[in-house]
C-alpha cells in the first residue's frame, strides 16, 4: 500500500482531534479520508444514529441567524417554527441569543457561520466566527453537544488556523482572533476565553511536535487503555480486525 504519511500532508480539525484521542484512530481516519473522492459530497447515511443527529443540530444553529435574525435585530421576541418547538434546547438556544442580542445589539450577529479555512498544513470549518469590536477583534465559537476534554485544543487549532489566514479579503472587519468561546447545547451552557498571542505561539509549537509524530510511523500506535468500546470512534470494528503485527500490511 502507498505509504500516507507523507511530508506535507495537511490535518483537518477532525485529524488532529482524533490522533489526540488514538494515534491509530487517526491513521485510520486519514487513511479513508484520502481513498475518498473528495469531489463528491460526503455521505452521511451510514452514520451511526448519534452522529447523524448531532449533524441535524449542527445544521438548525447553522441556520439560526437566517431563520430568527431579523426578528432579534428588529427587537422582537420571536417565537419558535412549529417543528422547532418539540426540542426544548432550541428555545434555550434563542433564548441565549435574545439575551446575548441585549448585551451587545451592534456585534450581536456573527459575521460568519460553517467556515471553511484552508492553509498550506491545516484545514477545517469554525462553526462561528463574531466580530466583538470595531478594533478588528473578533471570536470564535464552536457548538458542541456535551464538554468533552479536548474542546480547548480543538478551538485553539481554529484560532490559529484562523489567525494563520489574516486578513481575509471577505473577512474585511477582522484583523485578529483575541476570543473563544463554546456553547453546549445540551446543558445551555457557555464559556468564554480570552486569546493572547503567547497561548497561540505555543500551541503552535505543540501542534509542530505533533505533525512531526503524525509523519514518523513508529508513534502510530492503538490506544492502550481502549476496549473496542470506545463510542466516539468509528473505527471501533475495523480497529479490532487489524492486529498491530499487520503493521506492515497496512504501510505503517
Ligand atoms: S477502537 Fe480504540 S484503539 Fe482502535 S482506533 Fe479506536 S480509539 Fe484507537
Amino acid at each position: 500500500m502507498k505509504k500516507l504519511l507523507e511530508k506535507g500532508f495537511i490535518i483537518s480539525k477532525t485529524e488532529f482531534i482524533a490522533y489526540l484521542e488514538c494515534p491509530f484512530q487517526f491513521y485510520l481516519l486519514k487513511s479513508l479520508n484520502k481513498a475518498k473522492d473528495q469531489s463528491k459530497e460526503p455521505d452521511y447515511s451510514n452514520y451511526e444514529k448519534f452522529l447523524q443527529d448531532g449533524l441535524k443540530k449542527h445544521l438548525w444553529l447553522q441556520k439560526f441567524y437566517e431563520n430568527y435574525g431579523t426578528e432579534i435585530l428588529n427587537n422582537n421576541h420571536p417565537v419558535l417554527k412549529e417543528p422547532d418547538k418539540k426540542e426544548s434546547w432550541k428555545q434555550d438556544f434563542l433564548d441565549f441569543e435574545i439575551k446575548r442580542y441585549k448585551q451587545d445589539t451592534i456585534f450581536w450577529k456573527p459575521i460568519e457561520v460553517e467556515y471553511y479555512l484552508r492553509n498550506d498544513s491545516l484545514c477545517g470549518k469554525i462553526d462561528r466566527i463574531d466580530q466583538i469590536d470595531d478594533q478588528g477583534n473578533c471570536r470564535i465559537v464552536e457548538y458542541k453537544s456535551s464538554p468533552n476534554m479536548h474542546d480547548e485544543a480543538e478551538l485553539l487549532f481554529y484560532a490559529f488556523l484562523l489567525t494563520s489566514q489574516l486578513p481575509i479579503q471577505e473577512l474585511p472587519t477582522i484583523s485578529k482572533v483575541s476570543e473563544m468561546g463554546v456553547y453546549y447545547y445540551k446543558h445551555n451552557e457557555y464559556y468564554n476565553t480570552q486569546i493572547t498571542n503567547e497561548i497561540l505561539t505555543s500551541f503552535g509549537i505543540n501542534l509542530e511536535e505533533i505533525r512531526v509524530k503524525m509523519m514518523n510511523p513508529r508513534s502510530i500506535k492503538k490506544n492502550r487503555d481502549c476496549d473496542y468500546t470506545f463510542k466516539n470512534c468509528l473505527y471501533r470494528e475495523i480497529c479490532q480486525r487489524i492486529q498491530i503485527n499487520c503493521q506492515k500490511i497496512i504501510g505503517l
